[in-house]
């Protein structure tokens, strides 16, 4: 099947600008992955997104996710959910997802670890940290979480694969850059005392408009959307 050529041409682009960006630091542009965020677009644009070769699909809204992932079930998509998640929404969600991105709290890990059991599967998660401080935003403080992985690490149905951050909003990139890499400084010093069931490989940090920032500083999962839905036809 043909994609969408608008789409294939921004999602063409957007791998040009992660290759280059990876580049720069003598890093790989395959040990990248690219999360395309479709919280502004249809279900069927996530579905033009896969057909072009893009096959992890991120939405912030559970609601949403569950309504795409119903809608596109026939297709091979991997949803990743990238914003809060909400503990009454955990049973209905963790069937459909491939990664969760933003663990927040401790009842929540606790919450998705109950129903993992039930489900007799392990679910692969992040933990997000509030990097920027900001109060509005979701995440553990940086320094909360060295003394909450010996309770995490208890709960066997989760799997703990890295850590995952957003930038503070006001676009100002040099605060990003420093953001991303005190992220990193994060992880490379937790992993050197997380109990050994606790992998940490994973940064997903950088959106469309600091990405390749993320990328020079050692993301591995980057969660884009608008940068692909650009010049699109109103439909
Ligand atoms: C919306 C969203 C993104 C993608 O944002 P863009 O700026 O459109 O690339 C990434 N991560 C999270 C958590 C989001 O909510």
């Amino acid at each position: 099947m043909e994609p969408h050529p608008q789409i294939a041409a921004n999602l063409g682009r957007v791998r040009q600008r992660i290759a280059a960006a990876a580049e720069r630091r003598g890093r790989c542009a395959a040990d990248i992955k690219l999360v395309a965020v479709t919280k502004y677009v249809s279900a069927d644009l996530g579905r033009q997104l896969a057909i072009a070769g893009c096959a992890d699909l991120g939405e912030s809204r559970p609601q949403e996710l569950w309504s795409k992932a119903e809608t596109l079930a026939k297709w091979q998509v991997r949803w990743h959910l990238v914003g809060h998640l909400q503990r009454n929404k955990v049973d209905r969600t963790l069937p459909l997802v491939s990664l969760i991105h933003s663990v927040d709290s401790l009842r929540l890990a606790e919450a998705i670890d109950q129903s993992a059991t039930k489900l007799g599967r392990r679910i692969a998660v992040l933990i997000e940290v509030n990097v920027s401080g900001d109060r509005a935003k979701h995440g553990f403080a940086a320094t909360e979480i060295q003394r909450i992985l010996p309770q995490l690490a208890k709960l066997d149905h989760l799997e703990i694969r890295g850590l995952m951050a957003m930038a503070s909003p006001e676009g100002d990139l040099a605060a990003a850059r420093r953001q991303f890499a005190a992220l990193r400084e994060l992880r490379d010093g937790l992993r050197s005392v997380a109990p050994p069931t606790i992998q940490l490989a994973e940064l997903s940090m950088g959106m469309s408009a600091d990405f390749e920032i993320a990328i020079e500083e050692g993301a591995t999962i980057v969660r884009v959307g608008s940068a692909l839905f650009e010049d699109l036809p109103k439909i």
